[in-house]
């Protein structure tokens, strides 16, 4: 393939047709279901993704890859040349009529947390999102409390989706080859989320986990701590613990308890 690949903008595009296959075949599109892509590159998820026969809409920054890109326009598949964090998705996709929405991406590794963050604060009503990013990336996103990957973006993705890891893929099926292993997750919509108040329930997670290695007293200092001591100890745990013995429900009870919010 010749072509100018740049770096700057992540561009590792995937090689591999089995893994292509397996990426799109966790998108269980129908034809009155719309799927979008961030970063094409040369097609290689989005020219099978086509078999869906589902509204298709990929952002792309780079034109370089137009004449890859272009060809695969139709009536239901849509690029738009653009940064993805700028747009307004809700508006891009206000006349397209669907039934389900899911995204899918091999993503640029630079912007990974900037994209998923973008995606739920847009609001949009994504049913199941499946990434490619750093395989280190990934056992973030997925991890267990307790253990040393767990951190708040593990909790806010948490509260939102449930979190799978679908493969991992060697960084040999990459052209160019990227210096480290990637991996494959999907974020599946959790149907009814713990009622809280979203704001107070995220600063509360950030604040707890703002010093890794300090525990609840440290963090938490700007908070009442008696307050907070009592709430801990109803569900078994105590200020001397850390952030990342909580789970995303723990940290949901407490905001509720803390902050007095009546469900
Ligand atoms: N999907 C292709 C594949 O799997 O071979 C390419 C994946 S490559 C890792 C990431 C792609 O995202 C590149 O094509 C890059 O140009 C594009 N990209 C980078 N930053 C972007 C942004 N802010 N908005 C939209 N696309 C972007």
């Amino acid at each position: 393939m010749k072509f100018n690949f740049k770096k700057k903008f992540g561009q590792n595009f995937l090689t591999d047709n089995n893994v292509i296959d397996i990426i799109v075949g966790l998108i269980p599109a129908k034809e009155n279901d719309l799927i979008i892509e961030v970063g094409p590159g040369a097609g290689a998820l989005t020219k099978k993704l086509k078999k869906y026969n589902a509204n298709l809409i990929a952002y792309e920054i780079d034109h370089d890859t137009e004449d890859y890109l272009l060809p695969l326009q139709d009536d239901k598949t849509r690029i738009i040349y653009d940064d993805f964090l700028k747009r307004d998705i809700k508006n891009d996709i206000k006349d397209i009529k669907y039934d389900t929405l899911y995204i899918i991406g091999n993503l640029p590794y630079y912007i990974t947390t900037p994209i998923i963050t973008n995606i739920i604060n847009s609001g949009l009503d994504v049913k199941k999102i499946v990434i490619m990013i750093q395989k280190e990336v990934a056992d973030r996103f997925s991890a267990r409390p307790n253990s040393k990957e767990y951190g708040s973006i593990t909790v806010f993705l948490n509260y939102f989706f449930n979190i799978k890891k679908e493969l991992i893929v060697s960084k040999k099926k990459f052209n160019p080859m990227p210096n480290v292993d990637s991996a494959v997750i999907s974020l599946n919509r959790r149907e009814d989320l713990e009622p809280t108040d979203f704001d107070k329930f995220n600063k509360l997670v950030k604040d707890s986990f703002q010093f890794k290695r300090k525990n609840l007293r440290n963090n938490l200092r700007s908070y009442d701590l008696d307050k907070m001591e009592e709430i801990l100890e109803s569900i078994g745990f105590t200020l001397n613990d850390r952030a990342e013995t909580l789970t995303y429900e723990d940290f949901v009870f407490i905001t509720n308890e803390y902050y007095d919010i009546k469900i």
